[in-house]
């Protein structure tokens, strides 16, 4: 061989931005001794508690194992319905069924991807127990219509903050206010602790609740022996993880503001070449930056292009550039069809699916590397012309 190939540039649609303060401080745990949940466990959650407003905050393995912890505090279980926003990963509809609980399903808004209040009025009986609505993309929800709503029907909100890791409703945190708010520090959110999650609350005694049921249901005697009253779960995070995660904690702001920037740089470029109501919702009016950019989704016109959207992600994936799908609709898996759910159920909801593409957003990109996106889009868009 005499030619050589120029290396291919990939664009990886999610990863994590680690950095010598993350590998110094997992390093230090591994030499401890102590690498299980420890100080450093303790030292995240009142971290975390800090920035959300001193509410009490318990981290766990998983935002799902946060969940389902989340519906044992709340006693929610056979007979049960909770409303689920569809715009969503598997977990939220997964953790009501494994209490025992049924998931009803809610459409979004097209625009801002968010939980259509509309519908979930129409969707409450008087076995409506909670409320789980998704922070779409790290846009939050209409944070103001949400409460009156769960106020007017007594409902517990437990919001899906997965995407929402240092979003903002008119300037305060989302979780730093509310009800109960689970957050994901899985690699591809905001920021990471290997895998992980956080549950805030706004009661102590919930608190401790949380921390007996995500370790085996366990609570200490005063013989210094153990009684279980649940049958708890095993979710406590390991100190390698929340040492990790205390490092990336101090990057957060600075991660969100380079997404926004990134998000920005996006939204002027496909401008030029897809109609605005393809494009992903900046944010709410006055209040923009509220926006933490975990996903960028596009919707793609697929009824003017002679590829299916498989054939348009092998094409980007050719060009270097990795695409995903967030999400397929959470009522058309086999799981929830077998209780009825049919397509036409959730329209907002399906039409999205069926065209939405995940474009690459991560804190390690550069706007060089959002124009090759674009340019590449623009590109294959046109070969499917
Ligand atoms: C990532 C994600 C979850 C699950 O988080 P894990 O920490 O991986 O369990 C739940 N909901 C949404 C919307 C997510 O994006």
């Amino acid at each position: 061989m005499t030619s050589v190939n120029a290396p291919k540039k990939t664009i990886a649609f999610a990863a994590p931005l680690l950095g010598e303060e993350e590998y110094a401080a997992a390093d230090a745990v591994l030499r401890s001794g102590w690498i299980a949940s420890g100080p450093n466990v303790l030292a995240l959650e009142a971290e975390l508690s800090t920035y959300f407003g001193g509410r009490p905050t318990r981290v766990l393995t998983s935002e799902t194992a946060a969940l389902e912890v989340a519906l044992q505090v709340l006693g929610i279980g056979a007979g049960d319905e909770v409303l689920i926003g569809a715009q969503t990963f598997f977990s939220s509809g997964n953790m009501v069924e494994k209490v025992g609980a049924k998931s009803v399903f809610v459409d979004v808004d097209l625009k801002s991807r968010n939980i259509d209040l509309a519908d979930a009025e129409r969707r409450v009986t008087p076995r409506t127990k909670a409320i789980i609505p998704t922070h779409y993309a790290g846009l939050a929800c209409d944070m103001d219509a949400l409460y009156a709503f769960s106020k007017k029907h007594n409902l517990r909100v437990i919001e899906d903050a997965a995407l929402a890791v240092g979003s903002r409703w008119k300037g305060v945190p989302i979780g730093a206010f509310g009800d109960i708010a689970l957050f994901s520090f899985h690699p591809n959110k905001n920021i990471t602790t290997i895998e992980g999650g956080a549950l805030v609350c706004n009661d102590v005694a919930d608190a401790k609740r949380v921390e007996v049921l995500r370790f085996h249901g366990i609570s200490r005697l005063p013989d210094q022996t153990r009684d279980v009253d649940f049958p708890g779960g095993k979710f406590n995070m390991s100190d390698v993880s929340a040492a990790i995660g205390r490092a990336q904690l101090k990057k957060l702001d600075a991660f969100c503001s380079h997404r926004r920037a990134l998000a920005g740089h996006y939204l002027a470029h496909l401008a030029t070449f897809l109609p605005a109501e393809l494009l992903p919702h900046a944010g709410h009016v006055g209040h923009e930056t509220g926006h933490s950019w975990n996903l960028f989704a596009i919707r793609l016109p697929l009824t003017r292009l002679k590829y299916a959207r498989p054939q348009i992600m092998d094409a980007m994936k050719a060009r270097g550039v990795a695409t995903s799908v967030s999400y397929e609709s959470p009522h058309l898996t086999s799981l929830f069809r077998k209780q009825g759910w049919k397509a036409g159920d959730l329209p907002n909801t399906e039409l999205i699916a069926d065209t939405t593409l995940t474009l690459p957003l991560h804190a390690g990109l550069t706007t060089e590397d959002v124009n090759f996106v674009c340019d590449s889009l623009a590109a294959v868009l046109r070969d499917a012309q």
